[in-house]
């Protein structure tokens, strides 16, 4: 359990005035604003603010003087972040920080756009040109939407106690206000530039600079290009997607190339180009080579990337076996054909055959 008077630094019977000044004097000292950067600080402001709220309301300290708690059940809070902190701060000083206002207004979502590029340029990398349109806020009322007004409901607070009887006995939980939905205003002139949104879409043109090796479906974040809100920018990812390649195919840092061999070439052995990612890449097919063989053809692939090396480049064999054969061709090959006692069909066999059909 958490002892609310050890961190203001008050007896247990102390006043409510001096549980205020003991406040003061701290809430001062450890306010983000005069500690920035500084995470012990702000948890000791956290720490500091969480036991001035129960303290500081008589219910609240009753019940955690009698249970340990400030109430009997914990409500949810809405939003119970660190706006609601500095609005106690608000409340005692009279005066918002601006590190308040960052931190209580929601952030702006993330956007996605997709960036298409060919092979050559995931194995390269490059500089990219993104158009995308995101939200930023409205010039004409500064985001606001238009004239505000302090919600009369819940005082600008955001949210509304409510008391339930129970068997447990009376219970207090805080919902968001119904009247401002929990903004802790309303607008009372909408803007009309932006109808009350407080934002506008816009066109963007940001350059992304695209690592070497990248593969599909990756995805890049640029920091702070997302839709703004009054509470920060949202940021921006980048999807890679690929366009297939003519003749390469890719898996991961490894290309893969479907070489056609002539019936000679697969026999009698040939030094063939293959036609790489970054240029030709000799290759010697040993003689007998069979269809569906795979020669794999190291540091010829895709680099890796972020680091150095490239995976390979497979070169998979297919025997085109040809359609059409000229005389000489056809003469020959009937020679072979004897030669190693290959049993085939004599010449003119299927111009007979379609005669015969024919009569
Ligand atoms: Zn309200
Ligand atoms: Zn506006």
């Amino acid at each position: 359990m958490k002892d609310y008077y050890a961190t203001l630094g008050v007896s247990k019977d102390a006043s409510s005035d001096e549980i205020k000044k003991a406040y003061r004097k701290l809430a001062l000292q450890y306010h983000p604003d005069k500690n920035p950067g500084d995470k012990a600080a702000e948890e000791r402001f956290k720490e500091i603010n969480e036991a001035y709220a129960v303290l500081s309301d008589p219910d609240k300290r009753a019940n955690y003087d009698r249970y340990g708690t400030e109430a009997p059940q914990m409500g949810g809070f809405p939003g119970g972040g660190f706006g609601d902190i500095f609005d106690l701060f608000e409340q005692v000083f009279g005066f918002r920080s601006p590190t308040a206002q960052r931190s209580s207004a929601p952030r702006g979502e993330d956007l996605e756009a997709v960036v298409e590029l060919t092979l050559e340029e995931a194995f390269s990398g490059k500089e990219a040109e993104v158009t995308y349109h995101r939200l930023v806020p409205c010039e004409s009322c500064a985001g606001s939407g238009g004239k505000r007004e302090t919600c009369p409901a819940c005082r600008g607070r955001g949210v509304q106690e409510q008391i339930q009887q129970s068997f447990f006995g009376t219970m207090r939980t805080q919902v968001p206000c119904a009247t401002c939905r929990g903004r802790g205003y309303r607008i009372t002139e909408t803007c009309p530039t932006c109808k009350g949104q407080g934002r506008k879409e816009r066109q963007e043109k940001i350059s992304v600079s695209i690592p070497a090796g990248i593969d599909e479906n990756q995805l890049l974040r640029v920091s702070g290009m997302g839709n703004i809100n009054l509470g920060g920018p949202g940021d921006l990812f980048v999807r890679i997607h690929l366009q297939p390649h003519p003749h390469l195919e890719r898996e991961g840092p490894n290309l893969f190339y479907r070489l056609r061999l002539g019936l000679a070439q697969a026999t009698l052995g040939a030094r063939v180009e293959i036609p790489g990612i970054d240029g030709p890449v000799p290759l010697d097919i040993p003689p007998g080579t069979e269809h569906g063989e795979i020669f794999e053809m190291d540091g010829k692939g895709m680099p890796y990337p972020g680091r150095r090396g490239r995976g390979s480049l497979r070169v998979v064999t297919e025997i085109a076996v040809p359609k059409q054969l000229s005389k000489k061709a056809r003469q020959l090959l009937e020679e072979y054909a004897k030669e190693v006692g290959e049993e085939v069909h004599p010449e003119g066999f299927w111009d007979r055959l379609k005669r015969v059909f024919k009569s």
